[in-house]
């Protein structure tokens, strides 16, 4: 038996979301499961760094992620880096929720292509020391056995989800999901096109993208 000393852990969710998805959701919702979170909050970028601006404002992608979670317990909506000026950086978010949380284990939910990015994210070094991170596999993105991440996933790696319980942070667990071939980017592509998102994005969302006239062709395109 696992002798658990701190509060369940908290996934943190980071995502410019533009818009919010089933590929998003469905991975938070298997990893507040299997991994035993007490919560996922869903975390928008206001101004993201390593990428264009995004095509809809922060305020709009917000009400979307709002929109996309309202009926779910245990998913949460963190507004702080939409309201924090300057980039939204993961490392200020998640120092900034461990002096609000010093005995809640963090844990930052990021995907398989984000992952093999982390060493260009801001002070990445301090990532581990402030949260774990659960990796969702994604399709078409292999995890590093080798390199700086290889041989951080070999000092780090955590074999089950109970180890992320026992630590407030520190780990990495490639949590496996269901993987759903759904990007931000094909569902712009898609609404630029007329085509519609339905069965890609939760209902609400859906309602709010063609009620805002959002990602249509008459909007700009990246
Ligand atoms: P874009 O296509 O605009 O880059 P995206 O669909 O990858 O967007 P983001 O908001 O950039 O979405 O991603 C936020 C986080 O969600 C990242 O960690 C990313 O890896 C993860 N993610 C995005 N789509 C999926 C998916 N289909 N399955 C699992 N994780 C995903």
């Amino acid at each position: 038996m696992t002798t658990e000393f701190f509060s369940a852990p908290l996934g943190v969710f980071g995502g410019t979301f533009d818009p919010i998805h089933f590929g998003h959701l469905r991975t938070a919702f298997e990893i507040l499961q299997t991994v035993r979170l007490q919560a996922v909050r869903f975390v928008p970028a206001g101004d993201p760094p390593h990428r264009d601006p995004p095509q809809v404002d922060a305020a709009r992608r917000l009400e979307f992620v709002r929109a996309a979670v309202a009926d779910q317990p245990g998913f949460v909506v963190d507004d702080r880096e939409i309201r924090r000026a300057g980039r939204s950086y993961s490392v200020l978010t998640l120092a900034e929720l461990r002096a609000e949380l010093p005995d809640t284990p963090l844990c930052l939910i990021v995907g398989m292509d984000a992952f093999l990015g982390l060493p260009t994210w801001h002070r990445w070094t301090e990532l581990l020391e402030l949260a774990h991170v659960v990796v969702a596999p994604r399709p078409g993105w292999v995890a590093p056995n080798s390199g700086v991440l290889g041989d951080l996933l070999a000092a780090r790696g955590a074999d089950a989800a109970g180890t992320l319980h026992n630590a407030l942070a520190g780990r990495i667990l490639i949590q496996p999901v269901t993987q759903l071939e759904i990007s931000s980017t094909e569902l712009r592509d898609l609404l630029a096109a007329g085509r519609d998102p339905r069965y890609l994005v939760p209902d609400p969302v859906r309602a709010l993208i063609r009620a805002t006239r959002s990602y249509s062709v008459s909007q700009p395109t990246r």
